[in-house]
């Protein structure tokens, strides 16, 4: 394991570029698939890409990886990613291939 010394508020800040930084699929997609591996690593990788802690954890609330969720990944260990929902297209949070109709959809048809 490698320990870098980081300090996340300790930073000099460049007020230069205040651009608000957005959460794109693939950047969704690390969250998912990091957060259970290793939260503590994708929160590094995206502060240090600029986004706020804060804002990461809440990104990954609204894709659904909550503590229960991801106590209930450590047990079972599902094939765990974003995919399109058959239903609607929306992407959301997938436990497994046979999995593809969203909370919403499957709600809707049962
Ligand atoms: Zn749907």
């Amino acid at each position: 394991m490698t320990l870098h010394l980081w300090s996340g508020t300790g930073m000099t800040q460049t007020k230069s570029k205040t651009e608000i930084l957005s959460f794109t699929a693939s950047i969704d997609d690390s969250i998912v698939e990091w957060f259970i591996k290793d939260k503590n690593e994708i929160i590094k990788r995206l502060t240090s890409k600029g986004f706020r802690k804060a804002a990461v954890m809440d990104r990954a609330r609204e894709l659904g990886l909550s503590e229960q969720f991801l106590k209930w990944c450590a047990l079972g260990k599902p094939d765990v990613a974003l995919r399109a929902c058959l239903g609607c297209g929306e992407r959301f949070l997938s436990v497994g291939v046979q999995n593809r109709l969203c909370p919403r959809c499957k709600n809707k048809s049962p």
